[in-house]
């Protein structure tokens, strides 16, 4: 099958062989994938990779093998929503608790930017056919956006979201479709906010939020730099500044902002998967531009 391959610096249009299917795994066969800026880090090695992965973690797919009495049949249509794999090895995986380690999809583990794609049963969750697929490929990042919802924070307390990007300008509609009267965004803050969410992921945004929110507030974490930031703990901790780290929201959740939330202005083109090259290189030349994604299309 044709695949989109990270050799860890660079990136390249493979074909290679279909992958092994884990026993209680998904094979599906993917309709369309997109692009985000985690797929971007790793095609361009600033994000460590394997030797040779395939890259990709947004996408919607149709079942196409599953194991006898799995949720999923062959022919159901879903989107990942937590691209998260279990390393099934620690004591938290052999009780049944959350893994404190977990290995990615398209990072750690071969991704979606190819034909087909295997993925745990508790990666995806279904989507209705009547969802167009881009908006169904954005299952993810909407459930990672959807995750400031979990954060200690209400709809009657003033916020602001920094960053520039399609993350930022999503997390602020998701926080004002669900009531958030006063979410403020841009380069003039004024500050005292009862919390600011940071969806930049740079250490000079990191460190605005923590002067932009009032003493008591919450800082939310919200992007993944590739490298390790560094914090002001000394005014975190003299300012009573609670620091919520939010990774993902629920899937029901997420589902249901794929097909209600105004995005379409943040969706771009579909180009096919063989032209892997020219949709990373428009995405760097715009990283804060419309989403890009890929479509798998069959040789012949
Ligand atoms: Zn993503
Ligand atoms: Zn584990």
């Amino acid at each position: 099958m044709l695949a989109v391959i990270g050799t860890g610096g660079a990136a390249e249009v493979a074909q290679v062989s279909i992958p092994r299917r884990p026993e209680r795994w998904l094979r599906l066969r993917v309709l369309l994938a997109a692009l985000c800026r985690t797929d971007v880090q790793a095609a361009t090695g600033q994000l460590a990779i394997g030797r040779r992965r395939i890259l990709g973690h947004e996408m919607v797919g149709e079942v196409i093998e599953s194991d006898p009495g799995c949720r999923y049949g062959p022919g159901a249509r879903v989107a990942v929503a937590l691209p998260l794999v279990a390393c099934a090895a620690c004591t938290a995986c052999a009780t049944g608790a959350r893994c404190p380690e977990t290995f990615m999809l398209g990072v750690d583990v071969d991704g979606a930017f190819a034909e087909q794609v295997v993925v745990p049963e508790t990666a995806v969750c279904p989507v209705p056919e009547s969802l167009p697929l881009r908006r169904a490929a954005c299952v993810e990042p909407l459930a990672a956006t959807s995750a400031v919802l979990r954060a200690p924070i209400q709809p009657e307390e003033r916020g602001a979201v920094l960053g520039a990007g399609r993350i930022a300008e999503m997390t602020t509609r998701v926080l004002r479709a669900h009531g958030f009267a006063t979410v403020d965004t841009g380069p003039d803050l004024a500050g005292g906010y009862d919390f600011v969410v940071e969806a930049a992921g740079t250490a000079t945004d990191l460190d605005r939020a923590l002067r932009l929110v009032r003493p008591g507030g919450v800082v939310v974490l919200k992007s993944r730099p590739a490298k390790t930031l560094t914090v002001d703990v000394t005014r975190a901790v003299r300012n009573d500044i609670t620091l919520a780290a939010v990774s993902y929201g629920s899937f029901d959740e997420a589902v249901r902002l794929a097909g209600e939330l105004p995005i379409d202005d943040l969706l771009g083109p579909i180009r096919p998967l063989a032209e892997f090259s020219d949709a990373l290189a428009a995405a760097q030349r715009d990283p804060q531009g419309p989403k890009l994604f890929l479509e798998p299309v069959p040789a012949g």
